[in-house]
């Protein structure tokens, strides 16, 4: 059944209960101590999580399906946010990495004592990626604009064989590096900020005790404290723009009849992930539906298989506690209080798609396969890998954004963003400067409400 709602008047409309839309409204209610405004939260799922997932706390540490570290100094705007909810932290650790690569095990020694099974240059040979990367970025006469024009494989290829640049993709455990879209600046942002990359400079990382799932609580309870008001099971359907107001269509689900409300809003904060925003009817100009095609969605998925005892720990102490492989599984973490973690992306994530999505039904064929890739590793028999007492598992269609060659993110992301004068505002990571990372979300809602709306 379809049926339309009495309007209702708000004064702004924030689609999407994902930490952008959530920071969105605390920001409004808090920091700019707005107290005309009614603000309205409209979630399509039952919960406000959107790519934050804490799924268990496992002998205190979080597992954390989606979201998972942060930098004190490469995160501001969040570690400011975390500091004054004054929300504990604990150090994120995975320094000490090692590689299992085209069959071998290898260490930074072996690296260097050119042992990786990659038909390198002799100049290349021995190398880490962090020197390959410095060799390209120091040889390399193009200006910002040509590398961006250029994708980042193509960035590293004027530089260094083709082999060296699938060691470079294969030892840093993203395939998203080797992804003909991804531009050749987006490249050299994400190998700059990423902690699990060119393994050189102490930054620190941090998790959440009690997982980013703390922060969307406080961030949930601050804002209905001061009467915003959320709606779950709330999807945004259609968008009218009108000459004073939007009309903001949702649909929602009651006694599985779907009923389709409508409100009168002021502005609409759209915080939703690219494709999402396509899924709605939208008066935007063409200029901005083109302008979306600048950013890829990339596939992600993570899992944790939790322990009663770190079984690993004698490889580990030997080895390292970060493993980066060219499996599927691509990269392992070490956690303390007995898990593993394996992350992938891009078409190692894919790999996982379908087994995932059958794991509720047959979750012996998610794990034989887990157990099987490990087994490798270790040079084990599978049957004899101790199995883990819980296991967790999430494909993410989209896990993040990434910029497309030739893009122009300031550009892109302003346009999206919209003027004071307009009244549709597209926010959040999916067209974030700094994509990726919670920080990149909240830093275009500091823009919009600080630059834009509020100055
Ligand atoms: C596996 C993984 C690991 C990550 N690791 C980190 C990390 O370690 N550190 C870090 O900083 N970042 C990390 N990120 C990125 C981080 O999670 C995101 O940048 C951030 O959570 C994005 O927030 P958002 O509010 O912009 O979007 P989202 O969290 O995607 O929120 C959008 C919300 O909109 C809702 N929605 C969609 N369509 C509609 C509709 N039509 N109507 C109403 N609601 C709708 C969705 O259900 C969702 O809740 C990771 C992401 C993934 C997937």
């Amino acid at each position: 059944m379809v049926e339309t709602q009495p309007t209702q008047r708000t004064t702004i409309a924030i689609i999407g209960g994902g930490v952008s839309g959530l920071y969105a409204a605390w920001k409004m209610l808090y920091e700019k101590n707005l107290t005309d405004v009614d603000i309205h939260i409209y979630e399509a799922t039952q919960k406000c999580t959107g790519r934050i997932s804490t799924a268990w706390i496992h002998n205190g540490f979080p597992i954390e399906l989606g979201a998972a570290r942060f930098s004190k100094y490469v995160h501001p705007v969040l570690n400011r946010l975390v500091e004054h909810f004054q929300l504990k932290t604990m150090p994120y650790e995975y320094a000490n990495r090692f590689w299992h690569l085209r069959g071998k095990k290898l260490g930074l020694e072996d690296i260097a004592a050119g042992k990786a099974a990659y038909e390198l240059r002799e100049n290349e040979v021995g190398k880490y990626t962090d020197n390959l990367y410095e060799y390209t970025e120091k040889n390399s006469a193009r200006t910002e604009a040509e590398i961006n024009a250029m994708s980042f494989h193509e960035y590293l290829a004027e530089h260094i064989s083709e082999e060296a640049c699938t060691f470079f993709r294969d030892a840093e455990g993203y395939d998203l590096l080797l992804g003909e879209w991804l531009s050749g600046m987006d490249g050299v942002r994400a190998v700059k900020q990423h902690p699990d990359m060119l393994p050189k400079g102490e930054v620190s990382w941090f998790h959440i005790v009690g997982g980013f799932q703390t922060l969307m609580k406080t961030l949930e309870e601050q804002i209905t404290a001061r009467g915003a008001k959320i709606f779950t099971n709330h999807r945004c359907i259609e968008l009218v723009q009108n000459e004073n107001s939007v009309t903001v269509y949702v649909e929602t689900n009651q006694n599985n009849d779907s009923i389709v409300k409508y409100i009168e809003a002021d502005r609409v904060f759209l915080c939703v992930k690219r494709l999402d925003i396509k899924d709605i009817a939208l008066p935007l100009s063409q200029e901005k539906l083109d302008a979306m095609e600048a950013v890829e969605p990339v596939p992600m998925v993570k899992m944790f298989a939790t322990y009663t005892n770190s079984w690993w720990s004698a490889f580990s102490r030997r080895d390292g506690n970060f493993c980066i492989t060219d499996m599927p599984i691509r990269k392992i973490y070490y956690g303390p209080g007995h898990h593993l973690m394996f992350y992938s992306d891009c078409q190692s994530a894919l790999y996982w798609k379908d087994l995932i999505a059958e794991s509720g039904r047959k979750p012996e064929a998610l794990l034989g396969e887990v157990q099987r890739q490990l087994s490798v590793i270790y040079r084990m028999d599978p049957t004899k890998l101790p199995r883990p007492n819980a296991f967790y598992s999430k494909f993410w269609s989209t896990g993040i954004h990434v910029w497309r060659r030739n893009s122009e993110p300031i550009k892109v992301r302003n346009l999206l963003m919209g003027t004071a004068a307009e009244r549709i505002h597209i926010a959040g990571e999916s067209f974030a400067v700094n994509a990726g990372w919670v920080e990149g979300a909240l830093e275009t809602i500091n823009l919009l409400i600080d630059g834009v709306l509020y100055p």
